[in-house]
């Protein structure tokens, strides 16, 4: 090894589920919707001309911070918006990570927090979900230097109430608790209205599931003002100008179309309760999941076999080779066409 590779910052990153470039596939592996954004997204974006481009964009993203604001009921300044969600994350984690102690989180959830961490060097604990793969509350009771999970909780769905996030930020005063709300539109109910109680609460949302637009990346944080304010003070040394004109002017449009928004999620939670019991029928079992994905297993053939008959059949599902959950497929919901066609695949091929 060189002597300046030593001083390099060596880091194992995340890997975003597999954008195929074939377009005829049906794709089910990276939780977006299938339905488009709001009529008024693509109306806006027919207005959308090229010369405001030669100028920086609003670093404030006011225009859509109040948008998000109006939709969640509080003050604009309780309001950190940024290019996705994984952006706000990794904002927080630098943030408010900062303490010796380790920060803790599931040891099944989303795979980028161990990512951040390690690339932050922020000690971590990762506490095991129980066999039925729900959260235990008491395992965050010990002392540690912030704690973080998704409700609804990725790759398994499974939803905590609002007693046992109450329960664990009760316990958790001193530290900053982070509660990642990807996927709370589709069946949880959000745990915003704690913020009225604990100073210490971010909640973390996108645009890129209930809103279908993970490709337009806008994610946001709601928190009390003074962690908002020291959340902006890093995001402003790290890079002004993150939110481009385009995310701001159509996120602002999806924020506020909340009919659409109330249409789209129904239509998938009515079809993932569908789909929970066709695959139930074929003799998938799984968590209860509340968000748009399903994580199953099947009682006879191994998922790994599945993932890839299916692939081959142009279906494509998440599969995670990780310890505990290699025998499991992550599958988003999509239309109720494009499940009706899994479900044919996979009645004939088990
Ligand atoms: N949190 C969780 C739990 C997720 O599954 C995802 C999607 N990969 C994200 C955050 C990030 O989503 P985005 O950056 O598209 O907002």
């Amino acid at each position: 090894m060189r002597d300046w590779e030593a001083n390099i910052r060596k880091v194992t990153p995340y890997v975003p589920g597999e954008q195929p470039k074939r377009t005829d596939v049906i794709k089910l592996n990276t939780n977006e919707n299938p339905y488009p954004p709001s009529p008024k997204v693509a109306e806006a974006l027919r207005q959308i001309s090229a010369e405001p481009m030669r100028k920086y964009p609003d670093p404030e993203a006011r225009m859509l911070v109040e948008a998000i604001a109006r939709e969640e009921g509080v003050c604009p300044e309780q309001i950190f918006v940024g290019v996705g969600s994984d952006d706000v994350l990794a904002m927080i984690f630098l943030t408010f990570f900062n303490s010796q102690k380790p920060i803790l989180f599931p040891d099944i959830t989303y795979s980028f927090y161990d990512v951040w961490a390690d690339m932050l060097r922020i000690p971590y604990e990762q506490q095991p979900l129980d066999k039925d793969f729900e959260i235990v509350a008491r395992d965050y009771d010990k002392e540690n230097g912030g704690v973080i999970f998704p409700n609804p909780n990725a790759p398994t769905g499974a939803l905590l109430g609002l007693e046992t996030i109450d329960d664990i930020l009760s316990h958790n005063q001193d530290v900053i608790v982070v509660v990642d709300e990807a996927y709370i539109d589709f069946g949880g109910s959000t745990c915003t209205g704690l913020l009225d109680h604990y100073e210490n609460l971010i909640v973390v949302k996108t645009f890129s599931k209930s809103r279908s637009m993970a490709g337009m990346r806008i994610g946001y944080a709601i928190a009390g003002e003074k962690l908002i304010r020291y959340l902006s003070d890093v995001k402003y040394s790290f890079n002004s100008y993150t939110m481009n004109q385009t995310a701001i002017a159509l996120g602002t449009e999806a924020a506020l179309d909340h009919a659409y928004f109330e249409e789209t999620r129904q239509k998938i939670i009515a079809t993932r309760e569908n789909a929970k019991k066709e695959l139930k029928k074929l003799g998938f079992s799984f968590p209860d999941s509340q968000a748009n994905f399903l994580f199953v297993t099947h009682k006879r053939v191994p998922a790994a076999e599945l993932f890839a008959a299916l692939k081959e059949q142009g279906i494509y599902v998440r599969y995670f080779n990780k310890p505990r959950i290699d025998n499991y497929l992550r599958i988003t919901i999509g239309t109720d066409e494009e499940m009706g066609r899994l479900f044919e695949f996979l009645r004939e091929y088990l």
